[in-house]
C-alpha cells in the first residue's frame, strides 16, 4: 500500500464530476526533488483568506499577487540573472526592446533630455525620436567614443545616458567608467545595453553603471528561441521605478518561455567561451585575407576603443564586424553574404547557428565615413575549420 495522497476536501458536498475537474481531490505529496525549477504558470494567484489578499502588495517580492507581478519561475530567473551581473534586482520584460522601452518610460517625462551613444542598437534611437515625437522628450545622439566629453553635452534637462558596450554592429567600445563618472556629478543615471557581453564578459556596477539591460534572447536563450529582456539593478529605489513602468503597461513574460532560458542558463558560461574562442580564431584569420580591410573586433587592436576592452572586459563572445576592402561595392558583398552556405542570413545572435548580415551604416548612424562595406558576423557552435572554408568559397565568388 502506498500512502495515501488523496485530501478529501469536498467534505459533505456531493459535487459533480465537471466540479471535481475543476477543483482536483487529488495534491501531490510534498517532498519531491529535482533539478529543473517547476513551471508555475498562474494568471490568478490564490490567497488563503480576504486578509491577507489585502495585505499583499504586487511589488513585494517576498509574496505573490497575480501571474503579471510573477510567479516562483519567473523569480528564479530574476535572482539568477542579478546573480550574473553582480546586481541584486531584475524586472524581465517580454523583449530586449521592452527592457530598453521600460527604462526610458521610467526616467524620462515631456520635457527631459536622453543621450544615446551614436552606435547604440537602432530600435533604441528610433524609440528616443519617437519619445521626441509625441511625448515632447529630446534625445540627441554622442561619439560612443567621447568618455569625460560627456559632460559638454549634458543640458540642465539630460536625465539618461544610453550606453552600449560595444556597440553591436560598429563595435567601439567606450571608457564606461569615464561616462558614469562624469554622468554622476551632474546627477544623470546611466543605463547600459550589456547583451554584447551576457553579463560574463563585464560586470556593469563594478563600472559605475546605474541601470543593465539585456536581450535575453541572445545567449541566455542560446537557443534562437524565446523573445525576453531584462533590467538589472543594484538599487532598490531605481528598481522600483522600472516594475513600475512594467505594472502600468502591463508587461508580462510566459513562464514556458522563462523555463526555457532558465534550462540554457547553466551552460552559458561554457556557450559564451565556445564563441569567444572560435570567433577570434575566425577574425584572426579574416584579419589576414586582402578582401578585408579592417576586423571589428573588441579584442583586436584596429577595433575603436579596444584599450577599454582589454581593461574592463574578460571575454569578447561570438559578435563582431569586417570591413571589407572599399574596392568592393555593395553589390559585391551583398553576392558574398549571398554565397555563404554555412553562415545563414539572419538578425540576432548567440544560437549555436552562425549569422552573417550586410548594413548600411550611413542610415544607422549620424557620423559614419568609414570607407568600405560592413558586414556582421555571428560565430556559432560549428566547427571553426568549416565556417573558414564557407566563407573562404564566398570570398571566391566574387573576386
Ligand atoms: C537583440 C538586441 C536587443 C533587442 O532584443 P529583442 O529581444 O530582439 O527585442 C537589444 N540590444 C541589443 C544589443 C541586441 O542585440
Amino acid at each position: 500500500m502506498g500512502r495515501t495522497c488523496l485530501i478529501f476536501h469536498f467534505k459533505k458536498m456531493k459535487p459533480h464530476p465537471s466540479t471535481k475537474i475543476v477543483h482536483p481531490e487529488y495534491i501531490a505529496p510534498s517532498g519531491f526533488a529535482a533539478f529543473p525549477a517547476a513551471i508555475h504558470h498562474a494568471s490568478t494567484v490564490l490567497f488563503d483568506n480576504v486578509a491577507t489578499m489585502r495585505s499583499s502588495l504586487w511589488m513585494d517580492k517576498s509574496t505573490y499577487t497575480y501571474g503579471l507581478h510573477g510567479t516562483p519561475t519567473s523569480r528564479m530567473l530574476e535572482a539568477q540573472l542579478a546573480a550574473i551581473e553582480e546586481g541584486s534586482h531584475c524586472a524581465l520584460a517580454p523583449s530586449g526592446l521592452a527592457a530598453i522601452a521600460l527604462v526610458s518610460l521610467a526616467f524620462l517625462k515631456a520635457g527631459d533630455d536622453v543621450l544615446i551613444a551614436d552606435n547604440a542598437y537602432s530600435p533604441n534611437r528610433e524609440l528616443g525620436k519617437w519619445l521626441g515625437q509625441h511625448y515632447g522628450i529630446s534625445s540627441r545622439h554622442y561619439d560612443p567614443l567621447i568618455g569625460a566629453g560627456i559632460g559638454s553635452m549634458i543640458q540642465e534637462n539630460t536625465r539618461l545616458i544610453w550606453t552600449e558596450a560595444p556597440g553591436s554592429v560598429s563595435m567601439e567600445v567606450p571608457d564606461m567608467a569615464a561616462i558614469c563618472r562624469v554622468a554622476h556629478e551632474h546627477g544623470v543615471v546611466v543605463a547600459m545595453d550589456n547583451t554584447w557581453s551576457a553579463g560574463i564578459a563585464f560586470k556593469p556596477f563594478a563600472h559605475g553603471v546605474d541601470i543593465s539591460m539585456q536581450a535575453l534572447t541572445k545567449y541566455q536563450s542560446g537557443g534562437s528561441d524565446v523573445l525576453m529582456g531584462a533590467v538589472v539593478t543594484r538599487d532598490i529605489a531605481l528598481h522600483e521605478r522600472i516594475e513600475g513602468v512594467r505594472k502600468v503597461l502591463g508587461m508580462g513574460v510566459g513562464m514556458d518561455d522563462v523555463y526555457l532560458i532558465l534550462r540554457s542558463l547553466p551552460s552559458m558560461p561554457l556557450r559564451f567561451a565556445a564563441h569567444d574562442l572560435h570567433a577570434r580564431q575566425i577574425a584572426t584569420w579574416l584579419a589576414s585575407r586582402p578582401e578585408i580591410s579592417r576586423v571589428l573586433h573588441p579584442a583586436f587592436p584596429d577595433c575603436p576603443g579596444h584599450a577599454h576592452w582589454q581593461r574592463d572586459f574578460t571575454g569578447a563572445g561570438g559578435l563582431f564586424s569586417v570591413i571589407f576592402d572599399p574596392r568592393y561595392t555593395e553589390r559585391q558583398t551583398d553576392q558574398f553574404v549571398d554565397a555563404l552556405k554555412l553562415f545563414k542570413i539572419g538578425y540576432s545572435w548567440g544560437g549555436a547557428h552562425s549569422l552573417c548580415v550586410p548594413y548600411r551604416m550611413q542610415g544607422l548612424r549620424s557620423r559614419w565615413n568609414e570607407p568600405g562595406q560592413l558586414v556582421r558576423f555571428n560565430i556559432g557552435l560549428e566547427d571553426v575549420a568549416d565556417l573558414i572554408a564557407d566563407i573562404e568559397q564566398a570570398f571566391a565568388e566574387i573576386r
